[in-house]
Order: structure tokens, then sequence, then C-alpha cells
């Protein structure tokens, strides 16, 4: 399978700048950020299913033009994968008929645009040949990240938005061919304290994170925040170095 990156920043501005998604092959996303409207009309008619990390609006902002560009193009619902409460903030925030029209029934509840699928943390769901499992996250709303993988055990494992999680390593460390980890690193480390309170990391804490890894896959920085990059970045490089974690890039490609 390839993974393709359409946003993975905290933030927006400029030509490179998208809040967090993730392109598998031509039909799945993980995740629906503003990278996703980079996405050409005839590429996103063909996502049939988007798997969420959790509620926030950086993570789920294009699913309602999504669903209202592509939904009268299409012949079958677009599958959106998520914990039982982020598909109920979903409902009860977003596709409430006063934000976005409820596409759970338009054009009929029997052949609607959208459906929701809930998702259980440990739960796997199978797509074609690749594999979408749900790994624990610990952030201010209930939040999972992703293990991607494919039939011969090759994975990519994305963390989604998360805090120093206990729960994520022995999964991650069971992983015999993780090839890829993307994890998030939202703040710079004199924002520990705004990092720990939002429920995300910053240079210091990764590094604690990492030490708990015992496989040697490729480690990529997502979710920086526009302002703070180059600053975040270096003390990551000086933090863990070690491990040699690379910024990831919007654009950029990965097959497993
Ligand atoms: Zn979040
Ligand atoms: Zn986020």
């Amino acid at each position: 399978m390839k993974v393709r990156i359409l946003g993975c920043s905290g933030g927006i501005g400029g030509r490179h700048l998208r809040t967090t998604s993730l392109l598998v092959d031509h039909d799945v996303l993980i995740d629906a950020g503003t990278g996703v409207g980079d996405l050409t009309l005839a590429e996103l008619t063909q996502i049939d299913h988007v798997f969420l990390t959790h509620s926030h609006l950086d993570h789920i902002c294009s699913i309602p033009f999504l669903v209202d560009t592509a939904g009268g193009m299409r012949s079958r619902p677009l599958m959106v994968h998520a914990l039982p409460e982020t598909l109920a903030t979903l409902t009860e925030h977003i596709f409430n008929w006063q934000v976005w029209p409820d596409f759970t029934v338009i054009p009929s509840p029997t052949q609607p645009f959208m459906s929701y699928v809930p998702l259980k943390v440990g739960e796997s769901v199978t797509i074609g040949a690749r594999t979408f499992t749900a790994l624990p996250a610990n952030h201010t709303v209930p939040a999972i990240g992703y293990a991607l993988s494919s039939p011969s055990g090759a994975a990519l494992a994305f963390t989604g938005d998360t805090s120093t999680n206990d729960a994520f390593w022995p999964i991650i460390n069971r992983m015999r061919d993780l090839r890829y980890l993307i994890i998030e690193t939202a703040f710079c480390n004199r924002e520990r304290a705004l990092a720990e309170v939002s429920k995300h990391l910053c240079p210091s804490m990764l590094a604690e994170e990492l030490a708990r890894l015992e496989r040697e896959p490729e480690i990529f920085i997502t979710h920086l925040k526009p302002g703070e990059i180059e600053l975040t970045m270096q003390e990551i490089e000086d933090d863990a170095g070690e491990f040699n974690p690379r910024m990831l890039q919007n654009g950029q490609v990965f097959e497993i």
C-alpha cells in the first residue's frame, strides 16, 4: 500500500502548511484535515473510507466539504470509521443541520452519502489487502492512532494527537516489521506546560517516549506548530537525536 501525506502541520499558512491527513492508495483517508482540499475532484470522488483519530477540527474539517462535494457523484456512502465518542461529536456538533446537514440521512436514510462505523481501541478493519488497527492514544478527547499493515506484516504506525502513553509502546514493540513511526510533537520545550495540559508532546517528552521503543523504524515528526518548526526540530535533534527523527513532509510517500 502507498501512503501519501496530504497534511502534517499543527496549523495552516502558505503553500505547504496543511492540517493532518494521510491518503492510503486512492480510496482511504486517515483523518481529514485541510490537506484534503488539495485533492482533485476526481480524487475526492474515489475516497470510500475515512478513519478518524479524534474529533478535533484540524483532523475532521474537510469531511463536510468532501461529502457535500463528492456525495452526489458516488454510488456508495463514504464510510467514516471512528470511536463512538468521536461519531457522537460529529452528529451533535457538525452534522446537526445547523452547522451542516446530516448526510447520514441525505438523500435518503437507506442510501445516504455518508455512514458511520464505530471502532474500538485494538479493533482492526481490513479493506482489500490493507489492515487498519486502532491504537491507544492519550489526548484531551477520546482519541486513537492507527497501525497500517500489509499482508506481509510490514507496518506503519501513526500516533495521532497524543501525550505520553503507557498503553501505546507494548503494542508497537510487538510489531515485528514496523518500518515507519509517525509521532506528533506539537510544541517546543518552553511550552511543556501547555503540551501537558493540551495532551500533546514536546521534544523532552518525545525523548522519554522514544526511549521505550524496542524496534527500529524510521521516525517522522508530525503536527509541528507553525512559527516554532525550526526551534522544535532543533530541540528534537538535541533531546532525541539518537533516534534520528526527521520532520514529516507534506507530499511525502511511504510504501509498505
Ligand atoms: Zn487534537
Ligand atoms: Zn491536532
